[in-house]
């Protein structure tokens, strides 16, 4: 961190000294700008919340009625000090957000929240924009990480429950609650009009994005459904919070299958945990990275959440100025709510 930088990291997270504000913080603040619903980003306790009006309904179910929310067009300006602050599409969830920083001395620095750029019929495509500095998120921030076209990994999907079909089993799918379940939904949209039955922790989440105008297969709580009820030939989402538990009791014989960027570790035991992985994540894989700085025009990058030094040394053998921005207070918050941002070490070492 250098004395007059645009964003420093503090005990709460990080903070714009120029304009008084914390973006994602991990503490209660009196102004604290969100990049989206995950709840490792969006925490309650601060006294006024700015976020992008697309996510509003997905951030008042996180933070509950009594938050001062104020929601934000994607590039309308609000004036925080010396600084002005716009929202522009991250391309993670729905209504996630970059946050563009310009001071009135002309610097302009953009910090990239989670992001992603491969299709998503579930939310708004990724916005680039012109900044001096870039600080991005790096959570699969090594060359392993190269995604497979959605469409393919949708198809992949909807071929495996159609197998568990002929065989009369359900197709268990699990899937983070917000964003990922909403995605493979919207995606299936292309095989089939079926009713895909869904877990308690799903349907208000589902809701919002109906709301939003986003067009997803018909769902059904698994709890709306009379006990004794089979789901054999049936498609379930649930977060992978409820596998191995008794709610699963339900869907016997069935087959499991985990949607998820860590899918793409061959031999990891999140993989040999279900009967089928699909490498499908809501954040940027390396070549995004590199295109994302490209785009940016960004010569000063700044990393933040998982492990970047693979992608610092690649930036500074190009002549990028790239280092970490201290990340120590990050983790207090406890796990990743979209299950993806945890230690990149952590899933590729087993
Ligand atoms: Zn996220």
């Amino acid at each position: 961190m250098k004395p007059d930088d645009l964003v420093v990291v503090r005990p709460e997270g990080l903070y714009c000294p120029h304009g008084d504000f914390h973006i994602d913080p991990w503490r209660g603040v009196p102004r604290a700008v969100i990049t989206h619903a995950h709840a490792d980003h969006a925490r309650g306790g601060s006294q006024h919340y700015w976020a992008a009006a697309r996510g509003h309904a997905l951030l008042r179910e996180r933070l509950g009625k009594q938050a001062q929310i104020t929601p934000l067009a994607y590039g309308e300006t609000v004036r925080f000090g010396a600084v002005t602050v716009s929202l522009h599409s991250a391309g993670h969830i729905l209504g996630s957000a970059q946050v563009r920083i310009a001071h009135d001395d002309g610097r302009v620095w953009g910090v990239s929240g989670d992001f992603k750029r491969d299709r998503d019929p579930s939310c708004d495509a990724f916005e680039p924009f012109a900044c001096d500095t870039w600080i991005t998120e790096a959570t699969f921030a090594l060359p392993i990480y190269r995604w497979t076209d959605t469409r393919e990994v949708a198809a992949e999907i909807f071929d495996w429950w159609q197998a568990a079909k002929r065989d009369g089993q359900s197709a268990v799918l699990f899937c983070y609650s917000l964003g990922k379940a909403q995605r493979v939904l919207a995606e299936l949209t292309a095989f089939t009009d079926e009713t895909v039955y869904v877990h308690g922790a799903m349907p208000g989440l589902i809701k919002a994005y109906r709301a939003a105008g986003i067009r997803m297969l018909p769902t059904e709580a698994v709890s709306n459904i009379p006990k004794g009820t089979s789901f054999a030939g049936k498609l379930v989402l649930a977060p992978p919070g409820a596998s191995g538990t008794p709610w699963m009791k339900r869907m016997h014989p069935y087959s499991t299958g985990f949607a998820s960027g860590w899918m793409r570790v061959r031999g990891g035991k999140r993989r040999l945990a279900y009967d089928r992985g699909f490498v499908l994540s809501d954040h940027a894989d390396w070549d995004s990275l590199l295109a994302t700085i490209d785009d940016t025009g960004a010569r000063r990058v700044l990393v933040t959440h998982g492990h970047g030094d693979a992608l610092i040394a690649h930036l500074t053998a190009r002549g990028i100025e790239a280092s970490m921005l201290a990340t120590q207070f990050e983790g207090e918050g406890g796990a990743a709510a979209d299950g993806e941002a945890e230690a990149v070490d952590s899933a590729a070492a087993d």
